[in-house]
């Protein structure tokens, strides 16, 4: 009788490792069962954050806030609790760095730049025309005070030609010549001291011209990295649901990072992917309501499916 049942225990054990072995399926199944998942809904999901590597620039306490938050978004709908915040529990969220979160803070970095290079390209190019019209203004009014010299200074050599033809001018034309003749010696001085400033203003503005051109090699240049890198959309894994635990690998911002959680915690509860786009359980991201995130229809059918209860 004892070594019947003894066989029978061995019989068991084996087939749960083989299964384990060939099967990660089965594994997760009966993680699910330790950690209570096999009954989704009936009791609460415990949870802990686990391992959260430094570079990503989180602590663990926002993380925790972010994933209550991520929690909130299932039971609102269910009005239930399904998920529990347990520091001992062994179902645990980490955050795994590797070369996702790499190339994502790497594109982040260049979208900055980007963004930077574009506000300064905007102010110089404003500083240019502003300069540029600062010059043609200055410009029209010097040329018009030139032809006005000129035009001056040729009645000027044509009086003193003329009263110098008749062997000299009476003392009161005299007078009025001098006179003519400083005004147009200081007229001239100002001219020659307008032209410098507007050379100067001209300099000026080649270099605001040199300056804008030299963003929008960098601009250029910038882009051409980007695009190189990370114009190709790619489809990468933000994070997974592996049995045991949620394993976060990639995230921009607050936003995402809670959408994640809370797709990779429908997973926990036995859900998989749906098929709308704007879902909490489709398969990418991008169409969700990131701000403000709610189950869709289609999400909230499925929790009811896996609780198997009405709500
Ligand atoms: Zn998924």
């Amino acid at each position: 009788m004892k070594k019947w049942l003894k066989y029978l225990f061995l019989f068991i054990l084996i087939s749960f490792w083989g299964i384990f072995l060939a099967n990660k399926e089965y594994f997760r199944s009966s993680i699910r069962e330790v950690a209570g998942l096999d009954k989704p809904c009936s009791k609460p999901l415990e949870y802990s954050i686990g391992e959260v590597d430094q570079k990503f620039g989180i602590s663990k306490d926002d993380i925790l806030e972010i994933s209550v938050q991520a929690e909130k978004i299932w039971e609102t709908e269910s009005q239930r609790e399904l998920f529990k915040y347990n520091p001992e529990a062994e179902f645990k969220i980490n955050l795994i760095f590797d070369e996702r979160q790499q190339s994502s803070d790497e594109a982040s970095d260049l979208e900055n730049k980007l963004e930077k290079l574009d506000v300064a390209h905007d102010s110089t190019l404003q500083e240019y025309n502003l300069l540029k019209s600062k010059y043609s203004q200055r410009l029209k009014d010097y040329n018009d005070k030139v032809a006005e010299y000129e035009k001056r200074m040729k009645e000027y050599n044509k009086n003193v030609a003329y009263w110098n033809s008749l062997g000299g001018a009476p003392e009161d034309e005299y007078e009025k010549l001098k006179k003519e003749k400083n005004k147009l010696k200081d007229l001239y001085a100002y001219l020659e001291k307008e032209r410098k400033a507007i050379n100067a203003l001209a300099n000026q503005a080649n270099q605001t011209a040199e300056k804008e051109n030299q963003i929008i090699d960098k601009y250029n240049s910038s882009l051409e990295t980007y695009r190189s890198k990370f114009g190709e959309s790619r489809e990468f894994e933000k994070g997974i649901y592996n049995g045991q635990g949620i394993n976060i690998y990639e995230f921009k911002e607050t936003d995402d990072l809670r959408m994640t959680i809370a797709h990779e915690f429908g997973h926990a509860l036995g859900i998989d992917h749906l098929n709308s786009p704007t879902s909490i359980m489709y398969y990418l991201m991008g169409e969700q309501n990131l701000e403000n995130p709610k189950l869709t229809e289609e999400d909230v059918s499925a929790l009811k499916d896996v609780c198997k209860i009405k709500f």
